[in-house]
């Protein structure tokens, strides 16, 4: 992996949204300076995604909220003058039914061969099974889904209106990460032999059909439940089997910034999540920052409850995981 350590320049940090600026390194001043502007991410819009998502409902597959949530995605990435790749294809469902699902894919600066993915799951378990009241109840899935979304359409944003980052950057919606089998249900068919989990359904059909034949990407960065007031983000047991040095990277960004007591440098199990099959079938190096609760585990008591509604999304979180990715994907050259 490359490390900007070994690069035979100076870089001189300017970030647009004051805290870090005026950085400059004027040792070795014969050497040719590289300005890394890195333009602010707003959290008050990122905020206003993921409340635009929930005010459509639950985006959980086979209802008209998903559809009309998807159309939004299409809109608003076109609006911000990505190349957009919609991936529409049928899958399993536990219970025999089957899913109408759809991974969107919105691409910048297309021509560029050094590429970075970022993702997010777009669709909302169809019922809360961990809420001891209303286990079968639709839930908002305001921070299950739609905050890294919200975060990714500011990101969107950002690049669309200010200097583009040096790399090529893929932003891909997944869908059917959420319709995993229900605790304590007792209808669940056998997995058919082209999955591995009843999870992930969007990410295990892109990495078996990618939006462009012979796609693949330098690394990748997944966010899941991202949102969360007081959130921490550890490091996760698939992201450092597979992808330890990019994990290094993001929490080096992170801590520059100021915010080394949200993302903590302990290392934790692996979970099941969109990443693991870019890993192992599409063999793209990709980390997962996933919301971890000390004392309960990852996901915290929020996970596929009542209690994952807006009242639970932070503006400060969206922003400090937003400003975390940005900062990543404008230093990568
Ligand atoms: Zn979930």
């Amino acid at each position: 992996m490359k490390s900007k350590h070994f690069l035979p320049i100076v870089l001189l940090l300017m970030v647009s949204c004051g805290k870090d600026s005026g950085k400059s390194n004027t040792a070795g001043t014969d050497k040719p300076a590289i300005e890394i502007e890195v333009p602010s991410f707003n959290a008050d819009s990122a905020y206003a995604f993921v409340a635009k998502q929930v005010a459509f409902g639950p985006r959980i597959p086979n209802t008209p909220a998903h559809g009309r949530a998807a159309d939004y995605f299409v809109e608003t990435l076109k609006r911000f003058g990505a190349q957009i790749t919609i991936q529409e294809f049928q899958a399993d469902h536990f219970s025999g039914k089957k899913l109408n699902l759809k991974n969107i894919v919105a691409s910048f600066n297309p021509d560029k061969n050094k590429r970075l993915l970022l993702a997010a799951h777009w669709d909302t378990r169809p019922f809360s099974d961990k809420d001891a009241d209303k286990p079968n109840a639709t839930f908002q899935g305001a921070n299950d889904g739609a905050s890294g979304v919200g975060v990714l359409l500011e990101i969107a944003r950002v690049i669309s209106s200010n200097n583009k980052p040096d790399v090529g950057i893929d932003i891909i919606l997944f869908d059917g990460e959420d319709w995993g089998e229900k605790i304590n249900e007792e209808d669940t068919h056998s997995l058919p032999q082209e999955l591995q989990e009843w999870w992930c359904l969007g990410s295990q059909h892109w990495a078996k059909n990618k939006h462009k034949p012979g796609y693949s990407a330098y690394y990748g960065i997944l966010l899941d439940m991202v949102g969360a007031k007081d959130a921490q983000f550890h490091r996760e047991g698939y992201s450092m089997e597979f992808a330890p040095t990019i994990v290094e990277k993001v929490w080096d960004h992170a801590q520059r910034l100021g915010y080394s007591h949200v993302f903590i440098r302990k290392t934790q199990p692996g979970v099941t999540d969109d990443h693991l099959f870019v890993n192992t079938i599409a063999k793209i190096p990709m980390i997962n920052i996933v919301h971890f609760e000390p004392g309960i585990g990852f996901f915290g008591d929020f996970h596929h409850s009542q209690k994952d509604n807006m009242d639970l999304i932070s503006k400060d979180m969206l922003g400090i995981v937003g400003e975390t990715v940005l900062n990543t994907i404008y230093f990568e050259q």
